[in-house]
């Protein structure tokens, strides 16, 4: 590779090589560790996850109760050498489990080093909200990986980065913001251009006339959303001439959104695999379009019915680990995705392959005027106002929406008026909403989990 971004150096006499200090020569350093270890076949590479692994395992069993009763009650010995086979009999958590345990998840005596504790939410890919612990040693993993996907696609870091997601307190009506960086992962590492972001629920018509007059060299935002945009885009014949490649986030891609924005823009749709608990789960192979698993990050699982791992071409449910969260461990969870199982990539690289992910999908919301934008109906929230466990949205007419909610225990008539409230003001619309409560909201007959549904035609 001759990617060669130009670093920022901490003692400026130091052209070359170049000296750097700080959080950035700590990120460089996993990087550095990240280029190789992809290159491990994959029995080793499954050794040093089980090895990492026994260290998170015995950390849950010394410092949390709820770990060390489940853990008891499987007849699993956290102590003992962690094979394979052995690993099989562990419990696995699920969405409710996290739910119901809430702070009990959390250990009272986290390692030091692993740096202050963030709080995180997310509502998942199949609507049930969680909050989980993470800590500055995640963090800093995250932006190793951010970096790893940068390497593997080559960007140009003097570019224009532009971001369109979901703020958590967006202005009303949505403002534009600039930053001289593009953020984190890069901060105190490489000099980059400027990044510039709108939240989601600007309306796609303006979120194309802000992209017009930005003209950025990379997108980020999500697949439902930039489907909308390359409709747009397609339609009234707008391009955007800079644009090297756009990354998606937070939902599945289709191959439609990848070949609109071929055809709009003439540009990649890259595929990212991430979530709030975990970071990045799977990023999109540069040279051959797989998804590749993050395994340093993450240990994955495809299981069948009968909890069985999944052979190549098999379908089944994602159970994750992480390796570094010694905050809120999360170990063998059951995120609520499914995932098809790949065989090896050419690329040659140890990184398992997911052929195929099912997980969430997200039809626009349309208003009368014919204008679409991003639904956000403010479900992180929900459980601040009920024990709401899980909620699917359909929009039934420009001013109709059918809410479906599985609920812990039955909501009090205010509960019921502050979530439509709640709802109303996240999509910035007195939609008339209906609720109605299910014992659990099934997937679509293709796996996927669909968050938001529009029925109007
Ligand atoms: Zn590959």
């Amino acid at each position: 590779m001759n990617w060669n971004p130009q670093l920022i150096r901490t003692i400026p006499e130091c052209a070359w090589p170049g000296f750097m200090g700080g959080d950035g020569a700590a990120r460089l350093a996993s990087l550095f560790q990240l280029e190789q270890s992809q290159w491990l076949d994959p029995e080793t590479i499954t050794a040093r996850q089980l090895h990492q692994a026994a260290g998170v395992l015995r950390h849950a069993a010394q410092t949390i109760p709820f770990y060390r009763a489940r853990f008891q009650e499987a007849g699993f010995d956290p102590h003992a050498p962690l094979t394979p086979a052995h690993w099989l009999h562990l419990p696995i958590l699920s969405r409710a489990d996290v739910q119901l345990a809430g702070p009990k998840l959390l250990s009272p005596s986290i390692p030091k080093q692993h740096g202050n504790i963030n709080w995180t939410q997310t509502s998942g890919s199949t609507g049930q909200p969680v909050r989980v612990a993470t800590t500055s040693l995640v963090n800093h993993f995250w932006c190793a990986f951010t970096l790893r996907d940068h390497q593997w696609s080559q960007r140009d870091f003097q570019g224009k980065l532009a971001v369109l997601r979901a703020s958590p307190n967006p202005a009303s009506p949505p403002q534009p913001t600039t930053s001289p960086s593009w953020g984190i992962a890069t901060h105190g590492l490489y000099q980059t251009g400027p990044s510039v972001s709108l939240d989601i629920s600007a309306n796609v018509s303006d979120q194309v006339a802000w992209l017009k007059r930005e003209n950025p060299d990379y997108l980020l935002t999500y697949p439902s959303n930039l489907l909308a945009l390359t409709n747009h885009c397609l339609h009234h014949g707008i391009t955007l001439p800079n644009l090297k490649d756009v990354r998606a986030v937070g939902e599945i891609v289709t191959p439609a959104m990848r070949e609109n924005c071929k055809q709009a823009w003439g540009v990649p749709l890259i595929d990212t695999y991430s979530s709030q608990e975990f970071g990045y789960i799977a990023l999109q192979c540069h040279e051959h379009g797989q998804m590749h698993i993050q395994s340093e990050n993450v240990l994955v699982e495809i299981l069948d019915a009968d909890d069985q791992p999944c052979a190549p071409g098999q379908t089944g449910r994602l159970v994750i680990t992480s390796l570094h969260n010694f905050a809120t461990p999360l170990i063998r969870y059951e995120i609520g995705d499914h995932a098809t199982v790949g065989p090896p990539c050419a690329c040659g690289r140890g990184l398992p392959v997911l052929a195929e992910i099912l997980g969430r999908t997200r039809n626009m919301l349309v208003f009368e005027s014919g204008e679409q934008r991003w639904p956000n109906v403010g479900m992180l929230r929900f459980r601040d106002i009920a024990p709401v466990q899980q909620c699917q949205t359909i929009q039934k007419s420009h001013t109709q929406l059918h809410v479906r909610l599985v609920v812990e225990t039955p909501l009090t008539h205010t509960q019921e008026e502050k979530l439509i409230a709640l709802i109303q003001s996240s999509l910035g619309f007195p939609f008339e909403i209906e609720l109605e409560y299910l014992p659990e909201i099934p997937r679509s007959k293709s796996g996927k989990y669909e968050v938001f549904l529009c029925e109007v035609s």
